[in-house]
């Protein structure tokens, strides 16, 4: 990726960058999106490209989102589930798992039984 005529937030900035089907393609600020995790640090750009339509989504150093977003790249920061720090033991979750819950959604009381666990929960 190579940003031309930087200084203006926005007007007049053209990025070029590559499609993995057309090659190097030519976009405005607008086109472009920066993404960053927060808890990994990790960064990517992402656009759709001009030419093919194809969504693109590149992986980025912090530097590279640094520039785009001083060119005035919309930026998002997101941070990874807690959840995904839970510790988890037990059996995984099967694919029969996934009938059973499915045929106990068929059924009208399950509702109850989720406030009941829910309840139960709540005593300890
Ligand atoms: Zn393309």
């Amino acid at each position: 990726m190579e940003k031309r005529r930087g200084g203006h937030r926005g007007d007049g900035t053209i990025v070029r960058a590559t499609c993995p089907s057309c090659g190097d393609v030519e976009l405005t600020v607008p086109d472009l999106a920066a993404i960053v995790c927060a808890t990994t640090d990790e960064g990517s750009y992402a656009f759709q490209c001009p030419s093919c339509q194809l969504a693109v989504v590149k992986p980025a150093e912090s530097h590279v989102i640094d520039l785009l977003a001083s060119a005035g790249v919309r930026l998002s920061v997101f941070e990874l589930p807690a959840e995904l720090e839970e510790f988890h033991d037990g059996p995984s979750f099967t694919h029969d798992d996934l009938l059973a819950f499915h045929d106990r959604l068929q059924q009208d009381d399950w509702f109850a039984e989720v406030e009941a666990l829910v309840a139960g929960s709540e005593q300890r």
